[in-house]
């Protein structure tokens, strides 16, 4: 494990100790890997006796409900007031998956003029360093839990030993680091390995987490992909796919959250396919998720172009456009900026 962890662990070990009152926020649309950090930290924060109370923006899929069987967590968009209030409260903010409070939309304004002390756990690059006044950044890991699993195995009282963990803390992390990997299938470090056989060894149940997560959708939505994949996917000079899911075809197939969740690798199959991109129409936006191959470097192209950012390989962001518009604007960048940074 890198040296800055000994810092890391002494920084958050402080930080934990002298707070009474966490408030833990993930990111908007929030993932597997934000919902497991987040139900992690709070099941560890509250086996030390601490408050814990975790915000997110708005809802998380269906298929991760089992993360919060008591429907505990508090989503912004639903309660504005006393989320807001919560927010107030609270003498630590703890934001996990993300490393800007744009990220957070609204939320953001309320966490930045809080008074409580602000940190940040994630592994996306380029943090925002003045939003937060504790930045725990790692960007070779393979999610925010298995960065947070390498600071709460750093805690004295687990002292590296995972089976002293809260089990639904284990879970949780299993759960952000199998979505984030989709299940060991990217971004998987040595040390990924290692998080995974300790919480297992320690006794989470893999085939559980599996179950509840690949095998508890609706036949809509698997409809809803065929549709994608077999109708919907253009490809670019034979190296860009991109994918529309309009409004029309979300109420065809009653498209919920989640629903096409990982679709937007799967052209990535396709031998000379480098980037595949997925537009989704929003109620006033089109929310972009983007995949690329080893080798292909799309955050940059995000972020010029998308109003967005990520990892190399996983980048998204949003276009304020009309979804008929899509198309013609996704060939043009992706033509523009194949000649500046990658090769046609
Ligand atoms: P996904 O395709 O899974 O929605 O997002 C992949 C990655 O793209 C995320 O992990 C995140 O790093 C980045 N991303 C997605 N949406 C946005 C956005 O609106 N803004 C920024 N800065 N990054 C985004
Ligand atoms: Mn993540």
């Amino acid at each position: 494990m890198a040296d800055f962890y000994t810092e890391y662990v002494s920084k958050f070990r402080d930080a934990i100790e002298k707070h009474t009152f966490f408030c833990i926020v993930g990111h908007t649309s929030p993932d597997g890997d934000a919902v497991g950090a987040c139900v992690a930290l709070r099941e560890y924060l509250e086996s030390r006796g601490k408050k814990a109370v975790i915000v997110l923006p708005n809802a998380f899929p269906a298929f991760l409900s089992f993360l919060d069987p008591h429907g505990a967590i508090m989503i912004y968009d639903s309660c504005k007031e006393k989320a807001s209030e919560t927010l107030g409260a609270a003498d630590a903010i703890v934001c996990l998956d993300f490393n800007s409070l744009s990220r957070v939309d609204e939320m953001g304004r309320i966490i930045a003029a809080s008074t409580a002390f602000r940190m940040m756990v994630d592994h996306h690059v380029s943090p925002v360093a003045g939003d937060f006044d504790l930045l725990i950044s790692d960007t070779h890991v393979s999610s925010t839990c298995e960065l947070l699993y390498r600071l709460l195995t750093g805690m004295p009282d687990v002292a590296s030993d995972a089976s002293r963990l809260p089990m639904a803390a284990s879970e949780a992390l299993f759960t952000g680091m199998t979505t984030d990997t989709n299940n060991f299938s990217n971004s998987t470090y040595p040390s990924t390995f290692s998080m995974a056989s300790a919480l297992l060894a320690a006794g989470v149940d893999r085939t559980a987490i599996l179950y509840r997560l690949y095998n508890q959708f609706s036949e809509s939505r698997l409809r809803l992909i065929g549709e994608l994949l077999k109708n919907r996917m253009t490809i670019v000079d034979g190296k860009f796919s991109y994918m529309v899911l309009t409004k029309e075809l979300q109420r065809k197939y009653s498209y919920s959250k989640g629903d096409v969740e990982g679709v937007v690798n799967r052209p990535l199959e396709i031998g000379d396919v480098v980037l595949s991109a997925l537009f989704t129409q929003d109620d006033d936006f089109v929310r972009v998720s983007m995949r690329s191959k080893e080798g292909t470097e799309i955050s940059g192209f995000a972020k010029k172009y998308f109003n967005g950012g990520g990892h190399p390989n996983a980048a998204g962001g949003k276009l304020f456009m009309k979804i008929e518009e899509v198309p013609d604007y996704f060939v043009k960048t992706v033509r523009e900026f194949g000649r500046e940074a990658w090769v046609l």
